[in-house]
């Protein structure tokens, strides 16, 4: 498409990360006019180096699989997590939870962003969707019956209308939606590790004082997202790589033994909520609706169920219906508030040495140990979300 032409259409979408692209292609696979508006230059994924482990819900799976795009995010490399073991350094009580148990095939997937989102752009690419690349939106303007949308690239500016525009930049920032930051002083520290012996699809969710600490079963490897106060973070992502596993082994202690390390990188932590996700004839899903703190490995999961529900409700409703900004922000209310009540739980709960709450935490632990209907409470409030 030339950048100069005005589109009009039912659905713009602005951005096309992982979220964005899963909505293109859901919307256009029930014969909704869509075009996708995404930043990134023609075609190009992320920066391979730029690691950043995902661990895909049983629940994401079903829904790659209903959009025809599963073997192809398989295709690039996932692999399995049959189980995981979760528990507090230093103190008593833990909680495994497993797939067999749950009576699915695994509880999770772990890729990496960059294939992932390799995987979709080409799924994009071959589905037909109407993708215009290079493509910053600047700004989106309502009336009762639809936005103009404004974007630039390299060539110039273009424009175009569409019913409905879904806003999947990954921040907002091209809404006037307010964005709510609360910031844990927390950083994470990003890794490929290896260790003395296969891990057999085994991951693990180690509660420090500092915070949470998972090894996510990746290739024949472990990708290790470590939380730590930011003030550590840069050291920690700078020693020397034997130094650097000697101060893990220290905070993870010695059910695993860490051999080697690579691919290090530190990023900052924070929550990001968007004060609402309707905004005139716009909504916010992904990213640009709730940036959550990765401890539970929920953020992807839960946006792609707001592209996915947002799907739906287009498909009941039709994109120009006045009603469907609300009745999205509806539909989503739940799912959406436990995602974040839960993860900035987990982080409040479990970021502390405080120890009546250690003592808590750990009879906790060894009480959903002991009950198989909260492990399965658990484990379907991960796969599925609230609404599980
Ligand atoms: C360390 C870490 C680990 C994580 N682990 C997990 C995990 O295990 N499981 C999980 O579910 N989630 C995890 N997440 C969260 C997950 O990465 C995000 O929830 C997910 O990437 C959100 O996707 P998105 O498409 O909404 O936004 P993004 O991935 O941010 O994509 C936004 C897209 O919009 C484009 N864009 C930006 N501005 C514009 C504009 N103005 N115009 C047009 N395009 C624009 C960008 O180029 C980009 O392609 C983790 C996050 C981190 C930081």
């Amino acid at each position: 498409m030339s950048a100069a032409r005005p589109f009009r259409c039912d659905v713009a979408i602005a951005g096309g990360g992982p979220v964005g692209a899963a909505l293109a292609l859901a919307l256009h696979a029930a014969g909704v006019d869509v075009v996708l508006l995404e930043a990134r230059d023609a075609s190009k994924a992320p920066a391979p180096t730029a690691l950043r482990p995902l661990a895909l819900s049983h629940g994401s799976r079903l829904i790659f699989e209903r959009l025809g795009v599963w073997e192809a995010v398989t295709a690039l490399g996932v692999t399995p997590i049959e189980r995981i073991h979760v528990s507090q350094r230093g103190r008593f009580g833990r909680a495994l939870l497993s797939a067999a148990a749950a009576k699915v095939p695994a509880l999770g997937y772990v890729t990496d962003y960059s294939s992932l989102v390799a995987a979709l752009d080409a799924a994009v690419r071959d589905s037909g969707v109407t993708v215009v690349r290079g493509a910053r939106v600047t700004s989106i303007a309502h009336d009762e019956a639809s936005a103009r949308v404004e974007f630039v690239t390299s060539a110039g500016g273009g424009d175009g209308v569409a019913s409905l525009v879904a806003v999947a930049d990954g921040s907002a920032a091209v809404s006037d939606v307010e964005v709510r930051t609360t910031d844990y002083g927390q950083s994470a520290i990003i890794a490929i590790v290896t260790t003395d012996a296969p891990h057999r699809n085994l991951a693990y969710e180690r509660f420090t004082p500092d915070g949470p600490l998972a090894l996510l079963p990746f290739g024949s490897a472990y990708a290790l997202v470590w939380t730590v106060r930011s003030d550590l973070a840069g050291d920690l992502a700078a020693i020397a790589p034997q130094a650097f596993i000697a101060r893990l082994q220290e905070r993870f202690g010695a059910r695993v033994r860490f051999t080697a390390v690579d691919s290090r990188a530190a990023q900052h932590l924070t929550l990001r909520v968007a004060e609402r996700v309707d905004w005139g004839r716009a909504v916010l899903i992904g990213n640009a609706a709730q940036a959550l703190h990765p401890v539970a490995g929920q953020g992807f999961n839960l946006g792609l169920r707001d592209a996915w529900e947002l799907s739906m409700e287009i498909k009941r409703q039709g994109a120009a219906d006045p009603a469907l900004p609300r009745a999205y922000a509806s539909r989503r209310r739940i799912d959406r508030g436990g995602g974040i009540a839960f993860t900035d739980a987990l982080i409040r709960i479990f970021s502390n040495d405080f120890a009546p709450l250690a003592v808590a935490r750990g009879a906790g632990l060894a009480l959903l140990d002991a009950l198989p209907p909260a492990k399965d409470f658990v484990v379907r409030r991960m796969i599925f979300g609230s609404r599980g």
